[in-house]
């Protein structure tokens, strides 16, 4: 019913602009365009599984602060758990952190390419984004230009990916610790792939004043479905953050299943091997593949669970291996294959080769 006199609701100039998130749908027989991991709980995993949720009580409030996960995933990596928070994802951290650790206007550095998330909340929270791109070639982070550009422009945020999606590649650890220390913005740097490269800093992320470290359970851990994510920062930090978030921000469904999944570390890292060895029995495959055929411009060489590949036919080979029900990531002039199981990877290489000679 419309109010007598008032002016009918309209939503928001912002909110006109949006389109809801699109990820490929469909029933597609392999799936590599998400960079999950490709296993599922095996079945002793899933009994212990079963038992931890059987014993949530559902009537009640979830722990507020999660401390029992936190505790555990924090050991799984030989983390202080005073210093994390988690959250419902690390996408939910990333919305946190952008709308309550800047003001409206203030000014987020982000690169490109990088992680799309990182643009798209700035903006909802009426923040400004600028932009550095990447070198063509190297598809890397200039940390020197990036920290002239941070003092030159006021830029109150840097966030960026390390390893980077979608790009695969990363900075050294001296090069992050460069960066942070040369700026007195905050610095939001997502570890989501660190599982599969070396050059994490989490374990100092409370040393310094201006950083929230990001990771999630989606990616290694194989729990995209469970919604899990940790940030990692100073006292001072990670007390304002579990102030800001929602109360119940993580259910207690999650947190009794990821309790549960952490405590089988040798699991953890017997999927985290596999997944490396995927990714460099793929990367080896795509790159042999590359240097017989001319229309495979420049494969990256990867430091993530995927592989990221420059091409002209980026469309046409898309479109190409999804007629043949294998999802891939469409990127513009680029292509982001995730690692999968053995099956799959030779399922993919295969149906690419055809489909490069087709083209
Ligand atoms: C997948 C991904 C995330 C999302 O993590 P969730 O915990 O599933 O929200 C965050 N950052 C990067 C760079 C990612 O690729």
């Amino acid at each position: 019913m419309k109010g007598v006199g008032t002016m009918p609701y309209i939503l928001t100039e912002k909110l006109r602009s949006l389109v809801p998130y699109d990820p490929i749908t469909g029933e597609y027989a392999i799936r590599l365009d998400a960079n999950e991991s490709f296993y599922n709980a095996n079945d002793t995993l899933k009994a212990v599984i079963t038992d931890a949720v059987l014993s949530v009580d559902l009537n009640r409030y979830p722990d507020p602060y999660a401390v029992k996960v936190t505790e555990t995933y924090a050991s799984l990596y030989g983390l202080n758990p005073q210093y994390l928070t988690a959250g419902n994802g690390s996408d939910e951290l990333i919305s946190i952190i952008t709308a309550c650790f800047l003001e409206k206007g203030d000014r987020v550095l982000t690169f490109a390419p990088d992680f799309s998330m990182y643009a798209f909340y700035p903006a909802l929270y009426e923040l400004e984004v600028l932009t550095l791109e990447k070198d063509e070639a190297t598809l890397q982070i200039d940390v020197d230009a990036a920290i002239a550009y941070v003092k030159a422009n006021n830029v109150k945020a840097v966030v960026f990916s390390n390893p980077c999606n979608p790009t695969s590649n990363g900075l050294l650890r001296d090069e992050v610790i460069k960066l942070i220390t040369s700026v007195d913005a905050l610095v939001i740097l997502d570890e989501a792939y660190m599982d599969f490269w070396t050059q994490s800093i989490a374990d100092k992320a409370a040393e310094y004043d201006n950083l929230i470290v990001l990771r999630t359970c989606s990616k290694a851990l194989g729990l995209a479905g469970v919604r899990l994510g940790f940030a990692i920062a100073n006292a001072d930090i990670t007390r304002a953050l579990k102030a800001a978030k929602s109360p119940y921000n993580v259910n207690a469904l999650t947190q009794a299943v990821a309790n549960a999944v952490f405590q089988n570390a040798e699991l953890e890292r017997k999927a985290n091997a596999a997944i490396l060895a995927s990714r460099d029995e793929l990367y080896a495959g795509i790159k042999a593949i590359s240097e017989k055929s001319n229309k495979l411009l420049y494969v990256y060489e990867p430091k993530t669970n995927f592989v990221f590949i420059r091409t002209e036919y980026a469309k046409q080979i898309f479109q190409a291996l999804l007629a043949r029900s294998i999802a891939i990531r469409f990127m513009g002039k680029y292509l982001r294959i995730t690692a999968g199981s053995p099956e799959e990877n030779a399922a993919l290489l295969f149906a690419l080769e055809r489909v490069l000679t087709e083209l």
